[in-house]
């Protein structure tokens, strides 16, 4: 059974949009995923096919209306019985990359994005779903988060980035930011590759990676860092990367 993903939208045009290209849009193609986009506004109880309405209180903008989201939900949750409903929320538990393990390893994902100013609160009492964000940011709706969210997850389904995707190294997989890269030309710009990733010495090469790894961690997310509690204490001399030969 192969990762299957649910979309709620007003939009279903937008997906799989960029999912469909590139690996993901193989993978697609290839059955190692499947999604499908449901029209929230199927479930309008009324002969306009209303999804929102005003706010209760007053004040600017549109609400989603709670019995058109329970609807969707419900028949969403249908078609993929066994997928986690998540909701793309900017007041969420921001993605991690943690996350999108769990959910790559299950069974799929049903996701409800909202538009205007959000959902009927009374969703998240009534419904058991998760609310999820992508960042300390403002989207206009709730796809481009979904297709994010679906994005991290595809990538890490077996098959679909090959050898590449064993990720074992890659930013966050083990609570901090992977080492930078390089590849030919040996200089560009008078800035050459650091020496020792052209020593062949692969001790050295891991252990220069493993510092790099840290120290940029350490100086651009002192909030990873501090988590990545069990790697603390390294010498902070450490932050200058005096062997990395692209400075002046
Ligand atoms: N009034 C809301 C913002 C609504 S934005 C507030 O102030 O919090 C409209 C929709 O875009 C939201 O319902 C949500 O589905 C989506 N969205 C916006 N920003 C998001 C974020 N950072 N993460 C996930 N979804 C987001």
């Amino acid at each position: 059974m192969s990762f299957k993903a649910t979309v709620l939208t007003l939009y279903p045009e937008m997906f799989p949009g960029p999912l469909g290209i590139s690996l993901a849009g193989r993978a697609l193609e290839a059955g190692a995923w499947s999604m499908e986009a449901v029209q929230i506004r199927d479930f309008a109880a009324d002969k306009h096919r209303t999804v929102d309405d005003t706010p209760a209180g007053g004040g600017a903008g549109m609400v989603l209306k709670v019995d058109v989201l329970a609807a969707a939900i419900d028949h969403a949750r249908g078609l993929n019985p066994d997928a986690p409903v998540l909701t793309m929320t900017p007041r969420g538990r921001p993605l991690d990359q943690a996350r999108v393990r769990e959910l790559a390893s299950g069974p799929g994902a049903i996701v409800l994005c909202g538009r205007f100013e959000g959902f009927d609160e009374r969703i998240f009492e009534g419904r058991d779903v998760e609310e999820v964000s992508v960042g300390d940011i403002v989207l206009s709706g709730g796809e481009p988060a979904a297709l994010m969210l679906l994005d991290a997850c595809i990538r890490l389904l077996p098959g679909v980035m090959g050898a590449a995707s064993s990720g074992v190294e890659e930013s966050f997989e083990n609570g901090l930011l992977e080492y930078p890269h390089f590849t030919r030309p040996a200089i560009w710009e008078g800035r050459t590759i650091p020496e020792v990733l052209r020593s062949g010495d692969h001790a050295k090469i891991a252990a220069w990676r493993k510092r790099r790894s840290e120290d940029d961690t350490r100086l651009r997310r002192p909030d990873l860092w501090e988590r990545h509690g069990d790697v603390r204490g390294q010498p902070a001399s450490g932050a200058r990367h005096d062997d990395e030969g692209t400075g002046t």
